[in-house]
């Protein structure tokens, strides 16, 4: 193509990651720095024992959450988590955020409160306090947090770090959030064709709905971690899908994987609501995204260390030259992409390859 300007979607959310990185070069070389843009969060020395870790995320009305079903305490304590679920992807523990809101002018000061209220109640959950932000006039609703963490140097654990033989390991279940999506998608559909006469039945998806709607940072498993005494090889939370997730750690720390298909732990409810669609379940787990549970590479001497009730072994990571592989359910060995949910892309084309993988 010709044209000077290259549209967003055609490099995808990674791509422009890449571009963005490229233009910021180097930095001042601050050697204090020890980790920056690439991994879930940057990374920077405060004393001989001791790190801050800072990250953030936005969430945009139309682009994260519908308005028409996602309360304003929900949204509020999600905007909070999904910074959290960053901050434990270092093995850090969250202490502080701060919060830009951009507002449209057809809130109500009282929905301004809801939202707060949510937010308010997430950081107590998490033991961190909101110090301050800014607000905006905006035409959608824009929410971006930002949340600092502290982590002692030896406990640190970045995206690279995986090694040959250790085990693919990722906390609670997957698939649960994007199964929330879509019972809350047909609902509204059959609000919509049958109007009035329709009555909602939010009961059998009762546990997808709050993965969907109020996820929960997994800093029970980082507490749990340190007292253990267990440290995992390599970590980050799944906020775009397994899949893409496996690809990270394994182009983060230069190996392949292979998982298996019939290990990833998926709740009967998320089975349910994928049988319900006629959809394939092991979709949902490997590319759903959003559910905030920890991926993690762990030495295969440690597995006795942990509590086998909370993670479960979905692979092994191999040599580089493998790929990264997925034993289906029925058998066979396919190459597993990463496409998890991209941002960027035509919505309706399809999903193109992560190039950060
Ligand atoms: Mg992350």
């Amino acid at each position: 193509m010709d044209s000077l300007f290259t549209p967003i979607s055609h490099v995808g959310e990674f791509g422009l990651i890449d571009r963005m990185k490229a233009v910021l070069g180097s930095g001042t070389g601050n050697a204090a720095l020890i980790a920056s843009i690439g991994d879930d969060a940057a990374v920077y020395r405060v004393d001989d024992d001791t790190a801050h870790v800072i990250t953030t995320d936005a969430l945009v009305e139309g682009v994260h959450f519908d308005r028409s079903f996602m309360p304003w305490p929900h949204l509020g304590a999600k905007a909070i988590s999904v910074n959290v679920s960053d901050v434990a992807a270092m093995n850090a523990v969250a202490r502080y955020a701060v919060v830009s809101i951009g507002l449209p002018r057809n809130m109500s000061v009282e929905m301004v409160e809801s939202l707060y209220v949510g937010m308010r109640d997430a950081c107590a959950r998490y033991g961190i306090d909101l110090v301050g932000g800014d607000t905006t006039a905006s035409p959608q609703v824009v929410l971006s947090v930002t949340v600092v963490g502290e982590v002692e140097l030896s406990r640190l654990v970045f995206r690279r770090g995986a090694r040959p033989g250790d085990l693919v390991c990722v906390t609670g279940d997957v698939g649960g959030a994007y199964a929330g999506l879509q019972a809350l998608l047909e609902q509204r559909r059959s609000i919509q064709e049958m109007g009035d006469s329709y009555t909602p039945d939010l009961d059998p998806y009762r546990y997808v709905i709050k993965r969907q709607l109020t996820p929960e940072a997994r800093v029970d498993v980082i507490a749990d971690w340190a007292k253990r005494g267990v440290r995992p090889r390599a970590l980050v939370d799944v906020s775009d899908g397994v899949a893409s997730e496996v690809h990270h750690l394994c182009r983060a720390s230069g190996c392949g994987a292979r998982i298996r298909g019939a290990a990833l732990p998926i709740d009967p409810e998320t089975r349910f609501v994928a049988d319900e669609q006629m959809q394939d379940v092991d979709t949902y787990a490997l590319f759903g995204g959003e559910d905030y549970e920890l991926l993690f590479a762990l030495d295969p001497g440690d597995e006795h260390l942990l509590d086998p009730t909370t993670f479960t072994v979905i692979g092994a990571f191999t040599e580089a030259s493998e790929g990264v592989t997925l034993v289906t359910p029925e058998g066979p060995i396919v190459p597993l992409q990463p496409s998890g949910f991209v941002h960027f892309t035509d919505p309706g084309a399809d999903q193109e390859e992560d190039p950060d993988a």
